[in-house]
């Protein structure tokens, strides 16, 4: 079984070097050919670039979150230029909006989040798109501005009716661990109705864990228990589930065959 891991905070889950790479290590022996590395500032991003970007397993994502829309450091902008440029980086995020955690004020999120799309669809790049109680202001934006390479709502927490707009957008949506808790019933009608080819999966590690880890910190290697929920729930054999999802990450950020 292939899998990817569409997002992970590698260097949330832990700031040692060694740490890290036993960490995507394990993920491998798991079978998590792929996993992409989501920062959170430009800072971390060159950090934990510098340490993975020998394993044979770590693509990476440059971008500036919305939490960081207070302070985006200075030359942002040409610090993403530069940083597209590097071996294995192949996606801009995680870029986006969130209302639930008041960064910033809706303006200089929203300006944010725009001009990183326009820098992405300038560069050639997909977007990995974070939607925390902004989902109205987040497709609104995306129908006027989502890169010619598209992107992928990433930890879907939006309801089918929702999904039905955001497909129409050929935007991928990718499920984390929150997928496989019994109540997230928006979730789970999401992850039966959608087309396989646009589903993408990620374990947002360390967060979001899968049910049956339940009270640990997420990483990688949990990542088989989400592609085995959602082929339950959709009744397919998971084989075949985790091939498909493999392939569609391979496509969404224009990545060989690992
Ligand atoms: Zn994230």
């Amino acid at each position: 079984m292939r899998l990817f891991d569409t997002h992970a905070h590698i260097g949330l889950i832990n700031e040692d070097p060694i740490e890290q790479l036993i960490i995507v290590k394990e993920a491998q022996q798991e079978g998590v050919r792929g996993i992409l590395s989501i920062c959170n500032n430009l800072h971390d991003f060159f950090e934990v670039y510098e340490n993975l970007r020998t394993a044979s397993n770590v693509y990476f994502s440059i971008g500036v979150s919305p939490s960081e829309v207070t302070n985006p450091g200075r030359d942002w902008e040409s610090k993403i230029e530069q940083g597209v440029e590097l071996d294995r980086v192949v996606a801009i995020g995680e870029i986006g909006l969130d209302y639930y955690r008041k960064f910033g004020d809706k303006d200089s999120q929203i300006e944010l989040f725009i001009r990183q799309l326009e820098l992405a669809d300038r560069l050639g790049y997909p977007v990995v798109i974070h939607n925390r109680e902004a989902g109205q202001d987040v497709i609104e934006i995306l129908e006027e501005k989502l890169p010619e390479r598209g992107g992928v709502l990433h930890c879907y927490s939006e309801d089918w009716a929702y999904a039905q707009n955001a497909l129409d957008l050929n935007l991928y949506i990718s499920f984390a661990g929150n997928v496989t808790y019994r109540n997230a019933r928006n979730l789970h009608e999401t992850a039966r109705n959608m087309p396989l080819e646009q589903m993408l999966v990620e374990t947002e590690s360390p967060f979001m864990v899968p049910s049956a880890h339940r009270g640990k910190r997420n990483k990688p290697s949990y990542l088989a228990d989400t592609v085995q929920f959602i082929a339950e729930l959709r009744d397919e054999p998971v084989e075949e589930v985790s091939e498909t999802l493999y392939q569609n990450s391979l496509r969404l950020f224009g990545i060989k065959e690992t």
